[in-house]
């Protein structure tokens, strides 16, 4: 198959583009580097050190002979995407390519504006690439279980049947997001469900977890291949920023009570995910949603977790719950479906104490690297 990885030069996209490689497919990336422009906005990097997307694909190509194609450029530059789908003419297009932290969204109105543009038009753009130039084409599209928020009932796979003054009818499962840059997911999914249902695009909205992990197979096989992990209070996801927190002998910093309940998943799920939904297409016109994750942790549950593997590595860090800077319910119910994913073969990398450990001796072997200062949250929701 032909697989476009649209932010393939990111957390999630470097591994799975590699993966898919590795399995066949003839891949090509497509990424703008607005990441790592990020970093120097903020001040921040990744723990592991990162080789510029030209060195990656080339060390891929010497160790394996698989050559993986990059497109730099932007999703929201219409005439830059039309060149890609005229040479590229892919059979899937995976959407990692947007804004996706949530504190970055709420630093300010500029940042809000462009996570939601960036995020917004850019799948617009690309839901319009493939109605006028691969109709056929399979848009697999990062989305997040944050969509939901915290409902305090049972989270359905994008639907719901609903009972309602004695008619029924099976309707999108109502979103609660918590921050602007999970309205921009929210307004995603409800743009391609549109452009599903008007034009007979596939569609497959994989509302993800938080990510946890760093390495897969593929990104160990040489250092140049390195996968990037953040963790700062504004790009590093709980866990990885706790083990960072850990290695450096930090306080692990919980938000509030840290009840706060969420859904996670290992990176090696990502990528396997992402084959899957790849390999069962939606059926024309299907606007199909999948939740992209493996198990349900409290954030002091996580906190816990490392707590007990840093100990056991000799590093004594203590709890510290601090003020929430974000605007979210602490104590709340949290049960969510995830069989679409397992019916179709996903075999989950649960969250062992070996997956700590092993993240652990990473970040310490570079922790040279953290930059202090970064590790508590600089953004607040109000
Ligand atoms: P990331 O920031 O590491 O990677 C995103 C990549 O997209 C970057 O390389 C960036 O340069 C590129 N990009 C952003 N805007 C672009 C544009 N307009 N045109 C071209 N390239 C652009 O993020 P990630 O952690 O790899 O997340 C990937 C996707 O998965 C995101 O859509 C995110 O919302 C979703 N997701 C991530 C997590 C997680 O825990 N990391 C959880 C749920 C969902």
């Amino acid at each position: 198959m032909k697989i476009i990885v649209a932010g393939g030069d990111g957390f999630c996209g470097w591994p799975t583009a590699l993966y898919l490689s590795k399995q066949g497919h003839d891949v090509a990336i497509l990424d703008n580097l607005v990441r790592r422009k990020i970093d120097n906005e903020l001040h921040s990097n990744s723990v592991t050190p990162i080789a510029t997307l030209e060195e990656r694909v080339n060390k891929w190509k010497e160790l394996t002979g698989k050559e993986i194609k990059t497109f730099v450029g932007d999703l929201n530059h219409h005439d830059f995407l039309t060149q890609v789908f005229t040479q590229f003419k892919p059979d899937a297009f995976v959407h990692f390519a947007e804004q996706r932290s949530a504190p970055y969204s709420m630093i300010d109105r500029e940042h809000a504006v462009y996570t939601q543009t960036n995020n917004v038009m850019g799948n617009l753009n690309v839901l319009y690439a493939i109605k006028e130039l691969a109709p056929d084409c399979h848009l697999i599209k990062l989305g997040t279980m944050g969509e939901y928020g915290t409902p305090n009932i049972e989270i359905e796979e994008g639907y719901i049947e609903i009972e309602h003054k004695g008619r029924k009818d099976t309707l999108p499962y109502p979103k609660q997001p918590g921050s602007f840059y999970h309205l921009s997911k929210v307004h995603d999914s409800h743009n391609i469900q549109f452009a599903c249902k008007i034009w007979g695009i596939r569609a497959t909205d994989l509302n993800q977890g938080i990510v946890y992990g760093l390495h897969t197979e593929e990104t160990k096989q040489d250092p140049v291949l390195n996968n990037r992990l953040d963790y700062d209070g504004v790009y590093g996801t709980a866990l990885n920023r706790f083990i960072n927190q850990a290695a450096i002998e930090h306080d692990l910093t919980v938000y509030g009570s840290g009840k706060q309940t969420r859904a996670f998943l290992n990176i090696e799920d990502t990528v396997r995910c992402v084959e899957i939904a790849a390999e069962n297409p939606a059926e024309p016109g299907e606007f199909r949603v999948f939740n992209q994750f493996t198990e349900w942790f409290s954030v002091k549950e996580l906190a816990d977790k490392v707590q007990k593997v840093a100990k056991e590595e000799g590093i004594d860090v203590s709890i510290d719950n601090m003020e929430n800077p974000r605007v979210e319910a602490e104590d709340h119910y949290y049960s969510a479906v995830n069989t679409k994913l397992r019916d179709l073969g996903l075999e989950p990398h649960l969250l062992t104490d070996e997956v700590i450990k092993d993240m652990l001796q990473t970040v310490i072997e570079h922790k040279d690297r953290v930059i202090k200062d970064n590790v508590l949250p600089s953004v607040t929701w109000k």
